[in-house]
């Protein structure tokens, strides 16, 4: 089933347009997680700023989101785990010795100073990215402070505390019958897949080294159980794979699984640490070979979240997903790097690229074809059956006051029922175009709102000076804006880009259990897929996979599952 293809040029087609929300927050670049750890959040503002300096803002919605309160952090973590988070903090860490071990910070996720704050900006752009997807506000929404795929539901994993992606795709399964989730972080998503293992709701494709890697799961045999069997795909691979192998596997399987699956939505987490000379990674792809991965998925024209993840070589992860914001936007981006803040970083030949070593490519195309065979012929020897009946409206415990009571932060920002309301009242000429930029999403109510709270960046002066200030600020003064924004219930529109994730060392598990169970029901499919239009409201009652591990790590393999968890998962599966 393997056949190797060329890689040709990327293309893009100028006369698309794409509406997108770009989301990010000036703060991202001032986290760190310590001296000599390789995760640097300040990638996420060099790669920001390589964007802003190409002139992309011209051409997208540019926002910063509330961030993610403790909250909606529940709707997928526990509330111990999240206090925790709240209220460490290195000064008074040694209160914490007992609670660090149980929710495994330390050495790899180590306690930093506005961790909270980190995770919560982390959060609050995937899922205000959701809820705009779910609007219809926008086709594809990108959050490279997103994209911290190993967090789990009681444990910091890998880098990473707070699981975005997952609170993003609860957010979309609000309104979309099926989400695909693919990852191309050299590491397995394994927090991701965990969330969602035993639904249909959610597909999940990870693409990542396997064997004796971090996080050690993500084996081939790993599909799924219950209602979610077949729904986890895993495509492990060897080190130095390179540009045209990857579009060999990467290609073919997204094709067949976009077919098969019908995804409503799909959200791509774009690691940068499957690059070549990557300081964790092993891979050997260049940047055109990374981002041919965005512009496949792009081409579907299915509503879209691209994520950050991993990437420890900052100006590598920088200029790709700079480059990959401009594929986004139908636009090539010229290698002659615009000068920016961090130009130095890109000496010596400061250029757009990232290019393939000569390391060898140890997938051979036998291991490939098996690997292809197995996942193919798993899905072509199963019809889809999805489980979700739609049509009936979300429910939301709070709030079911009528529009008119709700709150501009509950209309713009994740929150439930407000956007359930705003869906179905959501009017066809809500939509804008460029040149209508200044107007904003006017000509409804709920645009109203919305203009109140979106200031919208329309020139590179305002988008500098507002990073300045920001930049600039002292702690007094970012408490007092932060007071500011939280009663004006604001979300404005800034400048910026993502990051987070992790890793570690890896264990490889040669004998993971099936822990299968029934097969996937075999109800007919309700909806094809909505292709770029406001879906419909979903229902459900039966749905989502939230909720997993309960902190005991799986460093090998997902069904690493116990008989409690997974019954414990199914049961917050069946509750969502
Ligand atoms: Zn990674």
């Amino acid at each position: 089933m393997y056949q190797q293809l060329p890689f040709d040029e990327l293309k893009v087609d100028p006369t698309q347009k794409k509406r997108i929300a770009y989301f990010y927050d000036a703060d991202i670049g001032n986290y760190a997680y310590g001296a000599g750890h390789p995760m640097k959040p300040h990638r996420i503002r060099m790669a920001h700023s390589l964007i802003m300096n190409y002139g992309l803002y011209k051409k997208m919605e540019i926002y910063r989101a509330k961030p993610a309160t403790k909250q909606e952090m529940c709707q997928f973590h526990t509330d111990e785990y999240i206090d925790f988070i709240s209220r460490v903090s290195p000064d008074n860490l040694d209160l914490f010795a007992k609670e660090s071990v149980k929710f495994n910070v330390g050495d790899d996720c180590p306690v930093f100073d506005g961790l909270f704050e980190y995770c919560g900006i982390s959060g609050g752009g995937s899922m205000e990215g959701a809820a705009r997807l779910n609007r219809g506000k926008c086709d594809i929404a990108i959050n490279y402070a997103g994209g911290l795929h190993h967090a789990k539901k009681s444990e910091a994993s890998g880098f990473c505390y707070l699981n975005d992606i997952v609170l993003g795709i609860i957010e979309l399964l609000r309104y979309h019958p099926r989400v695909l989730y693919i990852d191309i972080d050299v590491h397995h998503g394994d927090g991701v897949e965990e969330a969602f293992y035993t639904t249909d709701r959610v597909m999940t494709c990870s693409f990542h080294k396997y064997g004796e890697f971090f996080p050690g799961t993500g084996e081939l045999r790993d599909i799924g159980v219950g209602k979610g069997k077949y729904h986890s795909v895993n495509v492990p691979l060897r080190d130095g794979i390179d540009d045209a192998t990857y579009k060999s596997v990467f290609e073919p399987l997204i094709s067949k699984i976009v077919e098969w699956y019908q995804p409503s939505a799909i959200v791509l987490q774009c690691g940068g640490d499957s690059l070549s000379g990557d300081r964790l990674g092993c891979f050997n792809l260049s940047m055109e070979g990374h981002a041919n991965c965005i512009n496949f998925v792009k081409s579907f024209n299915i509503p879209l979240m691209v994520l950050g993840g991993g990437g420890y070589t900052m100006r590598n992860v920088a200029r790709t997903w700079a480059f990959e914001s401009g594929l986004l936007n139908n636009v090539k981006l010229p290698q002659e790097l615009p000068y920016n803040e961090y130009y130095e970083y890109y000496a010596p030949n400061y250029t757009l690229e990232v290019r393939n070593s000569n390391m060898y490519n140890q997938n051979s195309p036998e291991f490939l074809d098996k690997i292809m065979t197995s996942i193919l012929t798993n899905l072509e020897n199963t019809k889809h059956a999805p489980s979700v009946q739609m049509n009936v409206v979300p429910n939301d415990p709070e709030d079911l006051g009528d529009v008119e009571e709700d709150t501009a932060i509950a209309l713009d920002t994740k929150g439930g029922s407000e956007m359930a309301r705003d869906a179905q009242i959501q009017p066809d000429n809500e939509y804008y175009d460029e040149d209508d930029k200044d107007k904003g999403e006017r000509n409804v109510n709920l645009n109203e709102v919305d203009k109140d709270d979106t200031m919208q960046i329309d020139n590179n002066d305002t988008i500098e000076a507002k990073e300045e200030e920001e930049d600039d600020d002292d702690d007094e003064k970012k408490k007092k804006k932060k007071k500011e924004e939280e009663e004006k219930g604001e979300k404005e529109k800034v400048v910026g880009n993502g990051s987070g994730h992790a890793e570690t060392s890896g264990l490889e598990t040669e004998d993971a259990m099936e822990v299968d169970s029934a097969p996937a029901s075999t109800l007919a499919p309700t909806q094809g897929s909505t292709q770029g239009s406001t879906p419909a409201p979903v229902t459900t009652n039966e749905v989502t996979g939230a909720n997993v591990s309960n902190g005991e790590n799986k460093a090998n393999g997902a069904p690493t599952l116990t008989e409690e968890e997974l019954k414990e998962i199914q049961e917050l599966n069946e509750s969502l």
